[in-house]
């Protein structure tokens, strides 16, 4: 219930962008606090719809990404801890956090970081309506203004837009911001019941800021980025690829802080065409940010596909033998068993599966979408559901599409079968998090 004299606060809304260094977003609710002689509100508010089952579809949030956003939180919190600033956890969604928040403060302004998520951005534009929200482009490489083309320019493919892009200079990197305000915390925080589910046993992919950039100056000290290209498509190992997607989707590291210590290595060290593939692949990134901005909600349209054929007992079968990995196609299989176990799969495997799901089972591509959101501990909206729609020729690819032949794909990526071996073993059912305090 709303009172006179009740606190004035900043509220700063955490989405994914968990951490505090190269944080603009979280810079500029600082600076308002300060001027305004503010408190500053730090919040995480998790939607419950994540959690919910809808129809047939199993809930959007997995149990390796659940794990890897709980460390992450724990993470945030006790970094902001360290600078005598807490973080109140709410499971009420964004838009119902605020409304409960607002029982407790007087809320003068609320800063958010800039998504390219559609539902994010319609509960954003709800709560815009009600209290001053400023957004601030802060998961991507550049800001909006500062491409070299609106929006509506952005090219429909991914070519054009990197070459007008990449000669574009980047925005410097800010550190953790030194002088903070006074903390508040709301009653709504739940995150005595969640932090039990912070553990990261048994996952190289350790949530949050502090293990984020451990592993980015790990990287960068080793001599992998000056063999990247060469290795990237390969199906397994640790260092075959970055492994940066887990912790840029959800924002515990920014692609600029990335690209800083990019630029350091090749000082340092040497450029040549594997350090720039790295920026390459970060290109297509901020690419499919953009470009899902851009959609909105047809980023989720099947723009032909027969819907219909993915509903016949058939299709559902072949999606249901899809996910678990008993397809009998050993490549497929291992693809499969690989997410589940882990929560990620190469990139060279995410096409091999969703080309498979798509043009040899029939199967209506946003199912594969749907389910590599709940299995991805990377889930990005923009990454995820543009790639499958590049795949499924309905998104940006200018070849309409692409079809990977099976066989072909083996030979060159696995000849031994040691990654099919690797995975023939494993076989459970996949697991899903249903946490029944989340909705309580
Ligand atoms: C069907 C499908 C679904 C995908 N879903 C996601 C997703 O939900 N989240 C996600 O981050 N990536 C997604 N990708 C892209 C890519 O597979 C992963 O980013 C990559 O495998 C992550 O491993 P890495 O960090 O070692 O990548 P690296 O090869 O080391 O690349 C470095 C970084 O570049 C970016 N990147 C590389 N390839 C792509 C790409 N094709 N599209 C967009 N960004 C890219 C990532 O941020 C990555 O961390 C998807 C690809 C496919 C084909």
């Amino acid at each position: 219930m709303k009172t006179a004299n009740m606190p004035e606060i900043t509220l700063y809304l955490f989405s994914n962008d968990l951490r505090l260094s190269d944080n603009s977003a979280l810079q500029a609710a600082i600076d308002d606090a300060h001027e305004n002689n503010n408190a500053l509100l730090c919040l995480y508010a998790l939607e419950p719809h994540l959690f919910n089952r809808t129809g047939n579809q199993s809930p959007a949030m997995g149990a390796a990404r659940w794990q890897f956003l709980m460390a992450s939180v724990s993470d945030l919190k006790n970094n902001l801890n360290n600078q005598q600033m807490d973080l109140t956890v709410s499971t009420l969604g964004w838009v119902d956090a605020i409304e409960a928040a607002a029982d407790e403060f007087t809320i003068k302004s609320i800063h958010v970081s800039a998504t390219a998520g559609f539902y994010e951005r319609q509960a954003i534009e709800t709560i815009s309506q009600k209290y001053p929200v400023k957004t601030h482009d802060n998961q991507s490489l550049y800001v909006l203004s500062e491409l070299p083309m609106t929006l509506n320019e952005l090219p429909k493919h991914f070519t054009p837009f990197r070459k007008r892009v990449e000669k574009t200079d980047l925005p410097a990197v800010s550190a953790t911001p030194q002088r903070w305000p006074d903390s508040q915390r709301s009653c709504i925080d739940r995150w005595s019941e969640l932090s039990a589910h912070a553990s990261v046993e048994g996952s190289q992919f350790k949530g949050g800021e502090t293990a984020g950039l451990a592993h980015l100056n790990q990287y960068m000290a080793s001599d992998l980025p000056s063999s990247y290209k060469k290795v990237r498509n390969e199906l397994m190992g640790w260092s075959h690829s970055t492994k940066f997607s887990p912790w840029l989707a959800w924002g515990c590291v920014s692609p600029r802080q990335i690209m800083q210590q990019l630029r350091q290595y090749e000082a340092e060290r040497g450029a040549n065409e594997s350090t720039y593939w790295i920026f390459f692949e970060l290109l297509w990134r901020e690419f499919f940010h953009w470009n899902g901005l851009k959609q909105g909600s047809r980023l989720f349209h099947s723009k032909g596909s027969d819907v219909a054929t993915s509903k016949t007992p058939k299709a559902c079968e072949k999606f249901i033998d899809w996910s678990k990995g008993h397809t009998g196609v050993p490549l497929i299989d291992a693809c499969m068993r690989q997410l589940n176990q882990s929560g990620y799969m190469s990139n060279r495997g995410r096409q091999i599966a969703a080309s498979y799901l798509i043009n040899d089972a029939g199967v209506d591509w946003r199912l594969g979408a749907a389910y590599f959101e709940q299995q991805l501990i990377d889930y990005d909206v923009a990454s995820n559901w543009g790639n499958w729609q590049y795949i499924a020729g309905v998104g940006a690819d200018p070849r309409g599409g692409r079809h990977f032949n099976i066989e072909k794909q083996q030979k060159t990526h696995d000849p031994k079968g040691h990654f099919v071996k690797r995975w023939a073993e494993y076989d459970v059912t996949t697991q899903s998090v249903r946490p029944s305090y989340v909705l309580s």
